[in-house]
Order: structure tokens, then sequence, then C-alpha cells
């Protein structure tokens, strides 16, 4: 007999207690070895006052089992309370979420016949760090970081996975046409990457045009890597379009974590009603049993799944007369899932998990520093007089010996030289002082020059160094320039 593993569950809030005892009774059922070390999370712990939802106490859990099957929590507004989902990725470094997003038709109504995408989303990255500041009376900023070593795990994951799970194409969206730098740093490891996968086809699109695609004709796409904000949005709307947001399971994957969620939350309006569909939370258990290696159990479990949802007997979201057979609870639809243990599908496709898949290994290649020179300077002045020029004047006048004033930018538009006078102008300005061609600026230049700049009387927030790298300037021009 299999050794049984420790797993550390939560069963959440809302309807996540039915819809966890539901699935683990389907996975003891099937012969899963595991054994549950139950944590509490959520709305009990944050009335207690943890504002990040979950007690000290069960993080030592998380780290000993290092694997989290999780059902949903309700987050209250306000009150600073934290996103536990974020605390949890970020503090356990679950840097890739996949979704699988299967559509189940004609026995689950969808637009999409065709669809079978798996997204996977960077997962701690991009505008996610979260790091925010109030500039200006009138501006917030919001740091979106994109890494070399962030963007190699994430994309040589989703090309592992493409591999492992026979997918023939990889896709990314970003949109380099605007962000050159950080999303144009993501496309550019995607090439670097893909091009060590002949066998998987890849292509890139905006993510604009690319979204536009994927909820229109999703049979198109097969995995579809993106960084973090663009692959939050987009995986709920392929969840969505496959019938219903009840059905989508989710892993999020660390170098040594791993946890596994339904997409959806804590549905309080039908919590406590017995009518919940556990099917995401299901098929979160079934990728989480290929992770612990239990892949026949897994496969047992999701052909029996298929079977159930071919058989018409459907819970109350995804019911619909002359298509299903039968509505159907959550215990009872647990029970026909049970009763179907050992049965394949008849018209879906069976799935078949082969055994000994080794765990997806990732990491990112240090590659020598670039030579790195700093060639300017950005500085960023809260400024409220609203005429470009009148403002050029003032920062002529604070002549510096190796600095010089060459572009000032409203919201990332040039206004200085050579404006336009119908460019709104905010109370945020930024001056780009180059250095003498082929002479590098030194921190003594940048000091000197923020306190000539304090004694004109103008008040600098902030400042932006700009560095070449290897010759390549590390900086964007201003649109316009
Ligand atoms: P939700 O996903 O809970 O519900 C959206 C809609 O889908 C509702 O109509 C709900 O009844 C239905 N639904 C969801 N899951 C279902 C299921 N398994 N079976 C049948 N119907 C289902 O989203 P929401 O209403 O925006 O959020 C409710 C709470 O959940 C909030 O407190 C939110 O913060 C939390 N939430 C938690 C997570 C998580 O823990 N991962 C994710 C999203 C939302």
């Amino acid at each position: 007999m299999t050794a049984k593993i420790p797993i550390t569950v939560a069963y959440g809030d809302g309807i996540g207690p039915e819809i966890m005892k539901a699935t683990l009774r389907i996975i003891e059922s099937a012969g899963a070895a595991i054994e549950v070390e139950p944590i509490e999370i959520g709305e009990s712990v944050y009335r207690r006052g943890q504002t990040s939802g979950i007690e000290p106490a069960s993080w030592a859990s998380l780290r000993r089992t290092r694997v989290f099957l999780k059902a949903p929590i309700s987050t209250p507004q306000g009150g600073g309370f934290k996103s536990l989902n974020v605390t949890i990725r970020k503090s356990l470094g679950l840097y890739a979420n996949v979704r699988p997003c299967v559509s189940y038709h004609p026995y689950v109504a969808t637009r999409h016949p065709a669809m079978d995408v798996v997204i996977v989303r960077e997962n701690e990255e991009d505008l996610y760090a979260g790091i925010e500041h109030r500039q200006t009376d009138q501006v917030m900023q919001c740091l979106k970081l994109i890494t070399r070593p962030g963007s190699e795990r994430i994309i040589r994951y989703a090309f592992e996975y493409a591999r492992q799970n026979n997918r023939k194409k990889v896709t990314c969206f970003t949109k380099d046409n605007i962000m050159k730098l950080t999303d144009g740093l993501f496309h550019k490891v995607f090439d670097e990457i893909g091009a060590h996968y002949p066998e998987i086809a890849r292509e890139h699109w905006i993510v604009d045009i690319g979204a536009a695609l994927l909820a229109d004709t999703p049979g198109a796409f097969d995995v579809i890597v993106m960084p973090n904000l663009y692959g939050d949005i987009l995986s709920d709307v392929a969840a969505q379009i496959v019938g219903s947001i009840g059905l989508a399971g989710t892993a999020n994957i660390g170098e040594t974590v791993a946890m596994f969620e339904a997409i959806h939350g804590s549905a309080p309006q039908i919590a406590g009603q017995g009518i919940a569909n556990p099917t995401g939370l299901l098929l979160a258990s079934v990728m989480m049993l290929v992770h612990l290696g239990q892949n026949q159990v897994a496969e047992r479990v999701h052909n029996a799944l298929l079977k159930t949802l071919e058989e018409g007997l459907h819970t109350a979201d995804i019911y619909e007369d002359g298509v299903s057979r039968r509505k159907v609870g959550t215990t009872e639809f647990a029970e026909a899932v049970i009763d179907h243990l050992g049965h394949f599908p008849d018209h879906l496709k069976a799935v078949s998990y082969p055994a000994s898949v080794p765990k997806i290994q990732t990491g990112w290649v240090k590659q020598a520093p670039a030579k790195k020179m700093l060639v300017g300077i950005d500085v960023f002045l809260d400024w409220r007089h609203g005429i470009p020029d009148e403002l050029a004047a003032g920062l002529r006048r604070v002549a510096h010996p190796n600095l010089t004033l060459t572009m000032i930018t409203n919201r990332g538009v040039k206004v200085w030289p050579d404006g336009l006078p119908e460019t709104f102008c905010t109370d945020h300005w930024r001056c780009r002082f180059m250095a003498l061609e082929g002479v590098e600026a030194g921190h003594g230049d940048v000091v000197s020059l923020l306190n000539k700049i304090q004694e004109a009387g103008l008040d600098f927030i902030k400042t932006e160094h700009l560095y070449t790298f290897d010759g390549e300037p590390g900086f964007s021009l201003g649109q316009g320039q």
C-alpha cells in the first residue's frame, strides 16, 4: 500500500466546506493516499484581527507538507484586510499559475465547443509587486516590474508543461508595442526560450487583439503564457466562456510548495444549500494528485467526473433542460462521481496521466552582467504653473557642467521642446538631463544637479537614472520625441 502523503487542507468560507467535503470523499474513494492536515483560513481568522487571513501557526503546516488544497474564502471588504491568495503566492514563491479551461460540449452549454486552453500566468511580478506612491496632488504611480529571472522561469515552465502534456503550441501575449522594455523583455525571453523547443509552435500576439481572439475563437489556442495582470484577467475570461466558473481548477506552483484551488469564490449566496458545483475544486485536486505522483488515482477521478457530466447529472449552475438528465446537489453529484470510478466517458475525450512524469524544472540562467554606464537622469518635479516653456526657462538657468536639459514630458508626452498647446498637463513633470556625448555621469553630478534644482526653488519628487547596458539605452524615449 502506498504511504499516505500529508497535505494541508483549508475548508474555507461560504460553499467552501461543502465542496471540500465532496472533493475529499471522491478522491479518497478513488484511492488517494493522502493524510489531511486541516488549517483554518479566511473570514474567521480575519475577524480575529489577523489582517492576512491566516494564523502564523498555519505557515508551519504549509512549509511541512508543501502541498495545499484550498477551498475559496471570503475576503472582507475594506478595513486593511490583505488578499490571502496574494500573500500565500508571494510568501511561498508560487510563481506559476496554471489554469486549464476545457469545454464539455455538448454536455455543458458553451459557444466554444472546441476549447481546450491552458493559461500559464506569471504569479509574482508585474503591477502586483504592489509598489505604489502618490507623487503629487494629482498623480499616483504603480511600478510595473518585469524581471529576467521571473520571465525565464514562467516561460520555461510553459514550454516544459506543453512538452510534458503533448501540447503543440505556446502563445505569448504582451503589450510590447507600448511597453518596450518591460513587456519587451518578456517577449524577448519568450523567443529565446521557445527556440529550445523546436517541436512546439510558438506565436506572439499583442494582448488586446490576442484577448479578442481568445474570446472569439479559443479553439485556435493551446497553451498561453502571460505576465501577471493580463493572465489574471484573461484566465477568468477563458474559464467563463467554457460554460461556468464552477468548472475550472487551478494550480499555483513554486520551487518547493504548490497550492491547488477552484477558480471561483466562496459564493455566499448559495452557501449551505447543498447546490454548489464541486467540479472546480475536484479538478484542482486532480492536478494535486498528479503533482503527488498519484497519476492513476488522478486519471480515475478525472474520467469518472467526465462520465458523470456526460451522463447529464448536473448541478444547478450548469443544468439545462433538454441537455441535462437530472439536477443534482453537491452530495449527490459526488456520489455519482464515486459510482463512476473505473468508468471512462463515451464521447468526451478520456484523459490519461502517464505514470512518473518528472516535476517540471525551470530555473533561470545567470548571465554575465552588462557594462552599465550612467548617461543621464530624469528628474520628476511637482510644479503647478502649467506652461512648459516657463519650466524649461527656469531649468535652463540651472546650469550644470555635465548634465543638460534635453526634454520635458508630462504623463510621458513631450511638451518641451516643440510641444503642442493642446497637450493636457498635470502637476507631474519629467525633466530629462543628458550627460555630454561620451562622458559618463557620476553620482556626484546627480547630487550637484539636484542641489541646483532645489536652490532654484523647484520641488523635485523623484529621480530615475538613465543607464546604457552594453551601449543599449535602458530607458524609453518620450512620446513624440
Ligand atoms: P464567486 O465566484 O463566489 O461567485 C460568482 C458567481 O458564481 C455567483 O453567482 C456564485 O453563486 C456562482 N458560483 C461560484 N462558484 C460556484 C460553484 N462552485 N457552483 C455554483 N455556482 C457557483 O465570486 P464573488 O461573488 O465575486 O465573490 C464571493 C466571495 O469570494 C468574495 O468574498 C470574494 O472575495 C471571494 N473570492 C475568493 C476567491 C478565492 O478564495 N480564491 C476567489 C474569488 C473570490
